[in-house]
């Protein structure tokens, strides 16, 4: 463990060294903010820490807050910076499409669009290669359950429980945790067993969860299916691995069935996972349709949903279409975005201090009790926190303690499953060996202390 000691004469872990310092900031202090935010943002924007933080400045994997104060990023702003905090060529490519055009709408031509099209589509494997831009990850799943739907002229989609995939009708209808439903119309949906190696009821033999998505077809629909959603590794639900071997005896049934697979690659996509690009191919599965947002454009407002020009065909039956999806400075940002993984090496990185960073995180739960399980793939991790190994009493408190300690040394997490026990990693894909050491530090410090 790395010591420095503080100005009260705490010892804590040393953040790595960063040659960037923001400018001076002056602008209302964080108590005025949260007093404004209390007053005029909706109640349902929940912020994470007691004592909020105030980020004024980012830069690759590191936040700096209004007294200059660095970070360690280790969520990424939610699995969704990819390159890093205002990445130099995204900025770039940013300003100047800005300064040329900020918007036209698709239903002119403009190169921006039609460059990123091309691009994505050469990402995606096999037919895959017709391009539709949303504004989210929401709307770009919506999207591709009505696809499903008129293409295959069933309604009906089967969904894993503890899922997340949007906050709209339809989404939140495939989205499968209380804690993220409201009480509203959503129909059509069935959610199947949660092959959920940790919690789940067969542990690891992914074939035997897949057995359900037959029972469901068989006995909760007419037999005919739209389709089936799913992510590669559930991220908001806890950094949940699906177990092997599940997702392709789950497509399968599902296409013996005549309905579609959709692979929600919103949080696993681009680059994350570090073995592959897309999350789906760590499970060698090939999806009829693709959704994408998050890392997609470095923060930039921007979805797309990728399919094959059969099914892309039915959209033209009558006109689709929506003012900002495909807008230029967004797809500028994602152009930039996928040179900058291919220039910088950052699914390599992932791969790389991803694996690094997950044997040192596996390490520590041999030392602390408190750690019930470390999970995930590349740079998305998990850390689950329980008080009991056998009963995997979830360890709440504990969870918000260590995240609250850790952000005091100097590392931001996220946090997420159902009962919010589980530490979400999601950094910036240049993070450094460094950097895992200083968050494994900061956890070890933190833990030594409980
Ligand atoms: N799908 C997955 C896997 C997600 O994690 C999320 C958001 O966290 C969404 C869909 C919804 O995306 P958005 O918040 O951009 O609407």
């Amino acid at each position: 463990l790395k010591e420095v000691v503080t100005k009260d004469g705490v010892k804590v872990p040393k953040l790595p060294s960063f040659d960037y310092s923001p400018p001076p900031y002056t602008g209302p202090s964080a108590a005025e903010i949260l007093s404004k935010r209390k007053e005029y943002l909706s109640p349902s924007m929940f912020y994470f820490y007691n004592k909020p933080l105030n980020i004024v400045d980012g830069r690759m994997q590191y936040l700096f807050d209004e007294k200059g104060r660095r970070y360690l990023d280790a969520f990424g702003g939610i699995a969704t910076v990819c390159c890093g905090h205002c990445h130099p060529d995204v900025v770039d490519a940013i300003v100047d499409q800005t300064k040329r055009l900020q918007h036209s709408t698709i239903l002119y031509l403009n190169r921006a669009i039609a460059d990123f099209a091309e691009a994505l589509a050469n990402k995606l494997p096999g037919s895959l290669k017709v391009v539709f831009f949303t504004n989210s990850g929401t709307e770009a799943n919506e999207l591709a359950m009505m696809m499903a739907r008129l293409y295959t002229g069933c309604h009906d989609i089967i969904s894993l429980r503890n899922a997340y995939h949007g906050n709209a009708a339809g989404t939140m209808g495939a989205t499968a945790q209380s804690n993220w439903k409201f009480n509203v119309i959503q129909s059509g949906v069935h959610h199947a067993i949660n092959p959920d190696p940790y919690r789940g009821v067969f542990g690891s033999e992914g074939e035997k969860y897949a057995k359900d998505v037959q029972d469901l077809i068989q006995f909760g629909t007419s037999g005919n299916i739209a389709g089936f959603i799913s992510e590669a590794i559930q991220g908001v639900g806890g950094i949940v691995e699906l177990a092997p071997g599940y997702l392709p005896a789950a497509y399968s049934t599902i296409k013996k069935a005549g309905g579609l697979c959709i692979a929600d690659e919103v949080q696993a996509g681009f680059a994350r996972t570090g073995s592959h690009f897309w999350g789906f191919e760590n499970h060698g599965v090939v999806p009829d349709i693709v959704t994408m947002a998050k890392g997609i454009g470095n923060g930039i407002p921007l979805g797309a949903v990728v399919t094959t020009p059969e099914i892309a065909e039915v959209l033209t039956r009558r006109s689709y279409f929506n003012t900002f999806g495909g807008n230029p400075v967004c797809t500028a940002a994602g152009l930039a975005v996928l040179k900058v993984i291919e220039k910088e090496k950052l699914q390599d990185n992932a791969f790389v201090v991803g694996s690094y960073l997950k044997e040192r995180l596996t390490a520590l739960k041999d030392k602390y009790d408190v750690i019930g399980d470390v999970r995930g793939r590349g740079l998305m991790l998990g850390v689950e926190l329980v008080t009991d190994h056998e009963l995997k009493t979830p360890a709440k408190l504990e969870t918000l303690h260590v995240m609250d300690q850790m952000k005091e040394i100097g590392v931001l997490v996220g946090k997420g499953g159902f009962y919010g026990n589980v530490f979400r990693i999601t950094p910036p894909l240049c993070f450094s060996k460094e950097d895992a050491d200083f968050l494994v530090d900061a956890m070890d410090y933190t833990m030594s202390k409980m």
